[in-house]
């Protein structure tokens, strides 16, 4: 009796994870010229769920007090391609924050303001080597910012955000973000309290940024505008939807918007391949050779340009602040689908 409840449970599971697909844009049959083997697309990403669903290694963000209490077993993965199919499995309704991975959008946003050469002479893009907090990166590196996707560095990147006050820097940056998720993206607001109340680490980076004249607004100002872009609240399709307007060009594949400016793609991405998993980011390159950002809110997002996006949320990290479940998934898709981009296969030589 235990036993067949224990059958039927697990048939709903599989029915319900069936149904999670939707197949809705594309309907399997229609030919994708991206994606044209969306069968096999969806079996790996099957197999990666069921392969790294179990695995509870590592440990949530717990110095933002609220990220501490978020259930650690949600998981959940989203690929959308750059012809806008949309696959999804698991918790992908579920709105976390973006942490870490809004970096990558306010690079893109300073970079349509200033253009790319600016940017990178106010912020630069070497990678630090240490983890994405380092006060001593800004002291020890010649640049002191580093580059965008570490803490100073982002926040001396929201700082270049034009506007006449703190509020319209802000609205602008979030309806960038929401335009790239091609929907309304709003502030989780509990998770800005949680991480305004605690963020004095971040405080003082921009302070130590002042030092050396790399911070372009007022320091405390910019870190409250940062912490509010660190707490936009996404859902794994949403998330997988801003990749997909990366590895599309700029265009956003669901409302034919051209978020980003085509030319600036290329510096956005290798920012990415730099730094995108802080101090994990060479391993990364080593093993799975996409451009990705990871945040501390378990979201990981990895592009696969002129193809598509994967975004995989699972809470837990590794020391280095990556989700490591995410890690899992996006290695073992990666690798199936023969997404390297060093690899001259995923090029199409044979
Ligand atoms: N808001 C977080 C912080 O500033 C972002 C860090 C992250 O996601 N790695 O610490």
């Amino acid at each position: 009796m235990f036993r067949n409840r224990v059958q039927l449970k697990s048939i709903l599971a599989a029915m319900l994870i069936m149904a999670s697909f939707t197949p809705a844009l594309l309907s399997a049959q229609k030919a994708s010229p991206v994606a044209p083997r969306r069968e096999l697309v969806e079996s790996v990403v099957r197999e990666a769920y069921d392969k790294f669903k179990g695995d509870m290694s590592g440990k949530n963000a717990d110095y933002i007090p609220y990220l501490a209490q978020v259930d650690s077993n949600m998981f959940g993965i989203a690929v959308v391609t750059t012809d806008n199919q949309v696959l999804t499995l698991g918790d992908v309704k579920y709105s976390f924050s973006i942490q870490s991975i809004s970096k990558v959008f306010t690079l893109a946003l300073a970079m349509e303001e200033l253009g790319a050469d600016k940017v990178f002479e106010k912020i630069g893009s070497e990678p630090t080597g240490r983890p994405f907090n380092s006060p001593l990166a800004v002291v020890d590196m010649p640049t002191h910012t580093g580059n965008p996707l570490v803490n100073a560095g982002a926040i001396a990147t929201t700082s270049l955000i034009s506007g006449k006050n703190a509020a319209e820097k802000w609205n602008k940056i979030l309806d960038f973000y929401s335009k790239a998720a091609g929907e309304k993206l709003v502030l989780i607001d509990e998770v800005y309290k949680s991480e305004a109340a605690t963020n004095t680490g971040n405080k003082a980076l921009s302070y130590l940024l002042a030092k050396y004249d790399r911070i372009y607004a007022d320091p405390f100002e910019s870190v409250d505008v940062y912490t509010k872009q660190c707490s936009v609240g996404v859902n794994a399709t949403q998330l997988a939807r801003m990749g997909a307007t990366l590895a599309n060009n700029g265009v956003n594949p669901a409302t034919g918007e051209q978020v980003i400016k085509r030319e600036n793609i290329p510096e956005i991405l290798s920012a990415m391949t730099m730094a995108g998993l802080y101090d994990g980011s060479g391993g990364w390159a080593w093993h799975v050779g996409l451009p990705a950002k990871s945040g501390v809110g378990g979201g990981i997002v990895a592009i696969a340009p002129g193809k598509g996006a994967i975004a995989v949320f699972a809470p837990p990290l590794d020391e280095a602040g990556n989700s490591v479940k995410a890690q899992k998934v996006i290695d073992y898709v990666a690798q199936r689908l023969n997404y390297n981009l060093y690899s001259p296969s995923s090029v199409g030589l044979k």
